[in-house]
């Protein structure tokens, strides 16, 4: 049951749930946990991905920061949330996992990945050194919160010519920014979430490029621009990207490489 709304930042709402319906929620405690949010009646229901920004057991309280977009369920929902509106959400899962034997992180998001990327800073032991690099529409969406943590900060501002007057240059998008990003010569790790052609140009990068073990990154595709495009064009070639996984599958393949055999036919098909 929603309790609260707030607007954290011009770009992005907290809504705060609580109430019996979240005793039985059990956090996992990973910073990029997220849930299935359902909206819709009983009978025409669609679900949405969204972070667990926060949990209190306490109260219980459970935070999550809505991007605010056009024309999105979720997004729409969200700005006309009001206390006593309900919603009905899954269990919570979650994929950022720095291997033990690292000197550094880096940590890559849009708006969407804010959250996450946040809650991982807020929950760095001591010392840890993380270096950030996050787009948002510009200064005002900037998020920096409490940390042990050894953090700097990179902001891109992309409100909409993608250049900054103050610099006369171009400001660089996120996998741009990745590139140019000097890595350390020592053990790391990387964690990104941003738009999904974004997220497949950075993991291409790492994994194909860079030839990285993928123990050492977790890149996640969180939304699609043009979605509605690319779901009609999905349509019409779903039957070979099927074709694929399945054969992916029975030669054996599973996790992260079933997934990049699939993103490979998706690109082939121009998705
Ligand atoms: C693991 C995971 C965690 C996520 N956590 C969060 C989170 O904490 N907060 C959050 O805000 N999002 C989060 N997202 C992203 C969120 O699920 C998508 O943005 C989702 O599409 C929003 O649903 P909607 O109903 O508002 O819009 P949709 O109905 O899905 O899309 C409507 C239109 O809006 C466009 N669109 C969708 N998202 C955006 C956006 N962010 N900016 C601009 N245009 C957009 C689409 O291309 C489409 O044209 C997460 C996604 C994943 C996979």
């Amino acid at each position: 049951m929603t309790i609260s709304t707030v607007f954290v930042t011009p770009s992005m709402i907290r809504v705060r749930f609580g109430g019996a319906g979240l005793e039985k929620f059990e956090s996992t405690g990973i910073p990029d946990e997220r849930l299935r949010l359902l909206f819709g009646d009983g009978t025409a229901q669609v679900a949405r991905s969204y972070t667990v920004r926060a949990f209190d057991p306490r109260g219980p309280f459970l935070d999550v920061d809505f991007v605010v977009h056009d024309g999105g369920i979720a997004a729409d929902w969200a700005l006309r949330a009001k206390p006593g509106d309900r919603l009905r959400l899954s269990e919570a899962r979650g994929w950022y996992g720095p291997p033990t034997d690292i000197d550094w992180q880096l940590l890559v998001a849009d708006m969407t990945g804010l959250p996450a990327l946040t809650r991982a800073i807020e929950q760095l032991p001591a010392g840890t050194r993380a270096s950030v690099i996050a787009a948002v529409p510009d200064r005002a969406d900037e998020q920096i919160v409490p940390t042990r943590g050894d953090v700097s900060y990179l902001w891109l501002h992309t409100d909409g010519s993608r250049h900054d007057r103050a610099r006369t240059v171009p400001v660089p998008s996120l996998p741009e920014a990745v590139r140019d990003f000097e890595l350390p010569d020592s053990p790391g790790y990387v964690w990104v979430a941003t738009e999904a052609s974004e997220a497949r140009s950075i993991r291409k990068y790492f994994h194909r490029e860079l030839c990285w073990d993928p123990r050492s990154f977790d890149i996640k595709g969180y939304w699609r621009h043009d979605k509605e495009r690319w779901q009609q064009r999905y349509a019409q070639v779903q039957h070979r990207i099927d074709t694929v996984r399945e054969q992916a599958i029975a030669d054996g393949k599973s996790g992260d490489e079933l997934a990049r055999i699939v993103d490979d036919a998706l690109e082939n098909a121009g998705l």
